[in-house]
C-alpha cells in the first residue's frame, strides 16, 4: 500500500524532476497577511510572487502545504463528519509557475502524474473547465484524449478563481475521480454532485488576467499556474478506499479515538470518532504554531474546534479529558513530515488537556440544558436564540457547537435571536457600568469587552488559574 507519506514525497519528487524548486510548507498563520485568518491553499505563501511584489531565484516551485479551512471564506467545519472528503486541517500538494509555463504544460504535467506515476485509469477520471475556456477544453481533448462528455463546462462559481477583488485571476479546471456506483453522488454540474462518488482531487488555476478596480480585466503579460491537490483525497483513491477516513493516517487516529473512549473503531459513533480525528489535527497544528484557545479571532476558531471535538468525545462516553491522549499518535504519524509537532508535543498535549479540563466543568450541565430545551422540538424546528445564548454565555458553548449538536435531528438555531441576546447583554453591561467618572477608562474598557466577548463562565477561571497557560 502507498502510504500518505509516500504519496506526499512522490508528488514533490515528480515536480522536482520536472525542474521545480521544492519549497517547505509555510505556516498556517500567514505572515504579514491580515486579510487571511489561516492559510487555506498552497498558493498563500507565494501570493507576492504571483503579483510580482516579491522576486525569488526560481520560476517554478512545488510544495506540500498545511491548510486549515475552518473560518473565513473557505469554511469546511460543518462538512466534517458529514462528507467523506472534507477536513478542517488538510495538506495541499501543489505546483506553481510564476510566469514560466502555462496551460498546456500544466495539463501535461498533471495528466502525466496521475495516469503514469499514480496509474489512475482514464475511464475513472473527468474534468471541468470554465464555460468560456475553449483553450482548456481543446487541451484536455488533445492531452488526455477525453470525449466531450468527460469535459464539463461550468460557470464562474466553481471554475473562475480570483485572488481578491482586484489582482491576478483566471479560469480553473478541476480533475474528478469516480469512486464508482457503490458510492452515492453524481458528476460535477449534476443535481447530486455534492455526494462522495465523483470527488474533486486536483484544481488547476490558470492565472491569465488581472482584475482592475474599474471592473475591467486585462491579460497578464506573463500568465502563471497555481494548482492544488488534496493529499488525503488522492491517498483515498490510491489506497483503493472511498473515504478519507479509511486511509492509513486516519485509521491510526480513529483507532486512537476509539481507544481513549473505550469504543470500537467500527462500532457505533463513527462520526464522533471521525470528528475527533479530524479536529485533533487542526488543533494540534494550530497550537504548534503558538495559537492558543481564546475568545476572539484565531484563538476562538481554535477553541470552537477543540470544544466540538470534546462534545463528540462526551457522546462516546468520555467524562474526563481524553483528547490530549491522542496527541502522541498524531506525532508518530506526522511528526517526521512536520517537526513542529514533535517539538511542540508537550505544549500541545498540555494545552489540549487544560482546555478539556476547563470545558468539561460546564459541558455536561450545558448538554443537559440543551436536551431539556430541545426535547419538544421536531425536525424543522428551531431552538430559541435565548437558549443558545445562555449556553454560550454561561456554559461556554460556541454557537456552532449547539448547531452541530442539533443538526442530526434536523433542528436549527435562531441565529438572529442569538445575536439580539448578545447585543442586549452588551448594552446592559454598558448601562450598569458605574465607571470611574473618567470617560477614557470607560471607552478603553468597552473596547476591550467588545473585542473579547462576554466572560464565558462563572467561576472556573479562579479554579484553574494556576494551571493557565
Ligand atoms: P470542494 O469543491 O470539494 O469543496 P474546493 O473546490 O473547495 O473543493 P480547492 O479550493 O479547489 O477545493 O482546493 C484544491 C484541492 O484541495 C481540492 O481539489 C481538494 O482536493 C483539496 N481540498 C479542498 N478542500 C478540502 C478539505 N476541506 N479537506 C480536504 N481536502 C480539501
Ligand atoms: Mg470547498
Ligand atoms: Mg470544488
Ligand atoms: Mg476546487
Amino acid at each position: 500500500m502507498t502510504s500518505v507519506s509516500d504519496i506526499r514525497s512522490s508528488f514533490v519528487e515528480y515536480f522536482a524532476r520536472e525542474g521545480h524548486e521544492v519549497v517547505a510548507s509555510g505556516p498556517l498563520v500567514p505572515r504579514n497577511d491580515p486579510t487571511l485568518m489561516f492559510t487555506n491553499s498552497g498558493m498563500v505563501p507565494f501570493k507576492n510572487v504571483f503579483t510580482g511584489l516579491e522576486k525569488r531565484p526560481y520560476s517554478t516551485a512545488t510544495s506540500a502545504q498545511k491548510c486549515v479551512r475552518a473560518g473565513g471564506k473557505h469554511n469546511d467545519l460543518d462538512n466534517v463528519g458529514f462528507t467523506a472528503r472534507h477536513h478542517t486541517f488538510f495538506e495541499m500538494l501543489g505546483n506553481f509557475s510564476f510566469g514560466d509555463y502555462f496551460k498546456e504544460r500544466a495539463i501535461e504535467l498533471a495528466w502525466g502524474l496521475i495516469t503514469r506515476d499514480f496509474g489512475l485509469p482514464r475511464d475513472r477520471l473527468m474534468v471541468t473547465v470554465y464555460e468560456d475556456d475553449d483553450e482548456a477544453h481543446a487541451l484536455w481533448k488533445k492531452i488526455a484524449g477525453f470525449s466531450d462528455d468527460r469535459i464539463v463546462r461550468l460557470g464562474a462559481k466553481s471554475n473562475f478563481w480570483q485572488m481578491a477583488d482586484t489582482g491576478p485571476c483566471g479560469p480553473n479546471s478541476e480533475i474528478f475521480y469516480d469512486h464508482g456506483e457503490s458510492v452515492p453522488g453524481g458528476p460535477p454540474g449534476s443535481p447530486d454532485e455534492d455526494g462522495d462518488r465523483f470527488v474533486e482531487i486536483w484544481n488547476l488555476v490558470f492565472m491569465q488576467f488581472e482584475q482592475l478596480a474599474d471592473g475591467s480585466r486585462t491579460r497578464l503579460p506573463r500568465p502563471s499556474i497555481d494548482t492544488g491537490m488534496g493529499l488525503e483525497r488522492v491517498a483515498t483513491v490510491l489506497q483503493g478506499v472511498h473515504s478519507n477516513y479509511d486511509i492509513d493516517l486516519f485509521k491510526a487516529l480513529i483507532a486512537s479515538a476509539a481507544q481513549v473512549t473505550g469504543t470500537e473503531p467500527g462500532g457505533s459513533g463513527v462520526t464522533s470518532r471521525q470528528v475527533m480525528a479530524d479536529h485533533l489535527r487542526a488543533m494540534s497544528f494550530l497550537i504548534a504554531e503558538g495559537v492558543l484557545p481564546s475568545n476572539e479571532g484565531r484563538g476562538y476558531v481554535l477553541r470552537r474546534i477543540m470544544r466540538r471535538a470534546m462534545r463528540h468525545a462526551t457522546l462516546l462516553g468520555a467524562n474526563e479529558p481524553v483528547i490530549h491522549k491522542m496527541v502522541p499518535v498524531l506525532v508518530r504519524e506526522m511528526g517526521q513530515a512536520y517537526p513542529e509537532l514533535s517539538r511542540g508535543e508537550a505544549m500541545i498535549t498540555e494545552t489540549v488537556r487544560l482546555e478539556e479540563q476547563r470545558f468539561l466543568k460546564t459541558l455536561g450541565r450545558g448538554l443537559q440544558i440543551l436536551a431539556e430545551e430541545s426535547e419538544g422540538l421536531n425536525e424543522g424546528a428551531t431552538l430559541s436564540g435565548e437558549t443558545a445564548f445562555k449556553l454560550y454565555d454561561t456554559y461556554g458553548f460556541p454557537l456552532d457547537l449547539t448547531q452541530d449538536a442539533l443538526r442530526t435531528r434536523g433542528i436549527g438555531v435562531d441565529q438572529a435571536g442569538f445575536d439580539a441576546a448578545m447585543a442586549r447583554q452588551k448594552a446592559e453591561a454598558r448601562k450598569n457600568w458605574a465607571g470611574s467618572g473618567e470617560a477614557r477608562t470607560d471607552e478603553v474598557w468597552f473596547a476591550v469587552a467588545d473585542q473579547e466577548g462576554p466572560t464565558e463562565f462563572l467561576g472556573y477561571e479562579t479554579e484553574t488559574a494556576e494551571g493557565e497557560v
